[in-house]
């Protein structure tokens, strides 16, 4: 009996995506089937290592090519731990992860899809680029039953009971007439070889009547040496064990000696997974013991800020019988992250001299790359170091923390940084003018994670990190200007304090500010405007506000002019309407909304016609 069933609708859009978008690397399909039948003997493997009495498994683990030019099919078969009902609806037919379907789903047409595609690869579904129908006969190690799962592609497909004599998975595809190629044994051995050298298990060709050839080399590419490894072969382990398309930004393979030994072969990709800050994800190193693949989702293996870096690390001193929730809280684990993470660090301190090619890394992971510096208290400066921030000094260049203090002033003591929502919008924040006027540079921080590295990071090397409303560096102006009256300056702060009263803590004349006529600020201290607003945002807070306080520039002059109205009874319907638009310039130039935006856009027009 055959059961019919549809496929998801997010598949049915992803086959069609790589159906018509990839077919100029048709050969991508044979790698992604070797990749899956490899995971499904590292699987099996697995589990008759800590089940010994239940997996009676088929001899030595490989992988079969089958072509038949004849029938212009092709079978690519493996001995692994196979698939019963349950798993081929759950994981054939389906997008398992629930970040990849909604990104699917959210797609808005294929063509940026294509971009994006390489972020989580296309696995099983590439089949469908060369076959017109697939034929999957699969059985579960363990289980007596067998299964076969038939689709053309289109939007269905047919399980049904089979028989099959050992466990593991045969996938048949019926080759379009385009697809030939793929019976051509010599075209097989070329594209097993350049895409899938790497795979530890061989890959068996079958030759017909010439009989057989394992075309791979078939050893565990991290236990190789490092000079027998081309570049090639990196980046195919990349894709394999990234499941990316993407290259890799950064490989590194090394042995550790020591207290502990491990084999670590790590990739940075050069591209930003679009889930990096799903909360639900996680890192997703492969841990093997001795050869052995034990989970990619050992917690503790990576810290979450390096969350991207892939590939493999294999201990032949972990224990291999303990539960992978045991081996969470090992000692040993956390030695190799501390042993891992400074590799990467100081790779990175490396990769750092060349500007434009670590902006590439940074670009893709700094964000998350900076929770270190809260994150991860034993490493804290350095990741600090290695992190690159915008700042007053330069409109292209970031810069780190080092080339900041190479230009700070002689009597500079601190690192100054501002807060807010987009770097173009603080440069015009009127906090910043007397910074400009003393060529005190400033970091332009925008990313959430900016509100909480400064609350730890309180340091950097001799330096202070302060907020710009804690500077302790004179930024007295020299001005030859006009300032307004100081009784009539007192006067104006005290009629403004009780107008806003319900919207500033107090009102204080600056000496600050250049440009602006006023800007607003919080109590030192005190949260800052931008992480209140994020939290706003979020709905964390809403009850709380930190006191605003309403700075205002004696030179500017807009408000030597309202000093001056003052004492006049017949402008003071004038001199409350400006104020108000003072207090709402100010306000603006934070990012802060308007209390009253009519009100603001009526009078704007107003007094600029007026002016006209
Ligand atoms: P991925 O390999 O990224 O998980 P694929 O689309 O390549 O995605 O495969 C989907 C799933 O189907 C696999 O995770 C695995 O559970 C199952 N699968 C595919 N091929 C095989 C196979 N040869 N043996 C056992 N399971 C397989
Ligand atoms: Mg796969």
């Amino acid at each position: 009996m055959s059961e019919k069933r549809e496929f998801q609708t997010e598949v049915t859009k992803l086959l069609d995506i790589v159906i018509n978008s990839l077919y100029s690397e048709k050969y991508i399909f044979l790698r992604e089937l070797i990749s899956n039948a490899s995971d499904a003997c590292d699987k099996l493997k697995y589990w008759a290592l800590t089940n010994p009495d239940a997996a009676k498994t088929s001899g030595e683990f490989k992988i079969k090519i089958i072509p038949d030019e004849k029938e212009n099919t092709l079978v690519v078969s493996d001995n692994g731990i196979g698939m019963n009902k349950d798993d081929l609806i759950n994981h054939i037919g389906t997008i398992a992860k629930s970040g990849t379907a909604d990104f699917v789903r959210n797609a808005k047409d294929n063509g940026s899809m294509v971009d994006l595609i390489g972020q989580f690869g296309v696995g099983f579904y590439s089949a469908f680029m060369v076959a017109k129908k697939v034929e999957i006969t699969t059985r579960k190690a363990g289980e007596e039953q067998a299964w076969k799962w038939v689709s053309d592609g289109l939007g269905g497909y047919e399980i049904s009971e089979a028989k099959k004599e050992s466990n593991g998975t045969d996938i048949k595809l019926f080759l379009k007439d385009d697809a030939k190629d793929f019976t051509d044994t010599i075209y097989l051995r070329h594209v097993i070889r350049t895409y899938s050298d790497h795979v530890e298990y061989p890959i068996v060709l079958d030759l017909g009547k010439a009989g057989e050839e394992t075309v791979n080399t078939a050893s565990a590419l991290w236990t190789r040496n490092k000079a027998d490894i081309t570049p090639e072969q990196y980046k195919e382990f990349y894709r394999h064990v990234s499941k990316n398309f993407d290259d890799p930004w950064l490989t590194l393979h090394f042995k550790a000696e020591g207290s502990i030994e491990y084999n670590a072969l790590l990739y940075i990709p050069s591209t930003a997974p679009y889930d990096l800050f799903q909360p639900d994800r996680q890192q997703s190193l492969k841990l093997y013991v001795n050869k052995v693949f034990i989970s990619d989702k050992v917690e503790g293996l990576m810290p979450a800020y390096l969350r991207f870096v892939k590939g493999v690390i294999d201990s032949s001193d972990l224990p291999l019988n303990i539960s992978r929730e045991m081996l969470q809280q090992s000692a040993l684990l956390a030695k190799i992250r501390q042993g891992t993470v400074s590799r990467i660090l100081k790779e990175l301190t490396k990769r750092m001299k060349d500007y434009d090619d670590y902006l590439k890394f940074w670009n893709a992971f700094g964000i998350a790359f900076k929770e270190g510096i809260y994150e991860d208290f034993s490493n804290r400066d350095e990741v600090a170091a290695l992190s690159l921030f915008a700042s007053t000094n330069s409109e292209e260049k970031l810069t780190s923390l080092d080339e900041y203090i190479s230009r700070a002033k002689p009597e500079q003591k601190a690192i100054y940084y501002i807060t807010g929502d987009d770097v173009p919008t603080l440069r015009n924040n009127p906090q910043l003018e007397a910074f400009k006027e003393k060529g005190v540079e400033v970091l332009l921080l925008t990313d959430p994670i900016d509100e909480f590295w400064t609350q730890t990071l309180t340091t950097y090397k001799t330096f202070a990190i302060k907020h710009i409303s804690q500077a302790d560096v004179d930024l007295s102006i020299k001005r030859d200007s006009k300032k307004a009256d100081e009784g009539d300056l007192k006067k104006l702060t005290d009629l403004m304090a009780d107008m806003f009263k319900n919207e500033v803590g107090k009102v204080i004349v600056t000496e600050k500010l250049t440009k602006s006529p006023a800007a607003l600020n919080v109590e030192n201290g005190q949260m800052s405007i931008h992480l209140e607003r994020l939290m706003r945002n979020h709905q964390q807070q809403t009850a709380f506000a930190s006191t605003r306080i309403l700075e205002i520039n004696p030179y500017h002059p807009l408000i030597i002019k309202l000093a001056e109205m003052l004492g006049d009874e017949n402008k003071k319907t004038e001199v409350s309407e400006v104020s108000r638009l003072v207090l709402d310039q100010a306000k603006i130039a934070e990012g802060e909304a308007v209390s009253d935006p009519s009100f603001f856009a009526e009078k704007v027009s107003e007094y600029i016609l007026k002016g006209m």
